[in-house]
């Protein structure tokens, strides 16, 4: 799966999170609570979830997440301007 790191970061819909954490075996990660904010540590939850970042690693994607914290929006929106 070829991803490209612009063109995928937007926000997507509940089931298809769930769908792409599967995808990418960071599901159970996520439904523990174990996947944090890139930015500030905050444990990431549908609620507070913001943007998606994908990151390919030797052809395997995994998923950075960024939290609604508007600090780590300005950090996200300063890398990626
Ligand atoms: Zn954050």
């Amino acid at each position: 799966m070829a991803v490209n790191k612009q063109s995928n970061i937007k926000a997507i819909l509940d089931t298809d999170l769930e769908k792409l954490l599967k995808k990418t075996k960071q599901y159970n990660s996520f439904v523990d609570g174990e996947l944090k904010c890139i930015y500030c540590g905050t444990p990431i939850t549908i609620d507070n979830l913001s943007i998606i970042i994908p990151e390919v690693r030797c052809k395997n994607v995994s998923l950075n997440f960024c939290c609604n914290n508007s600090v780590c929006l300005a950090k996200f929106r300063e890398e990626h301007e």
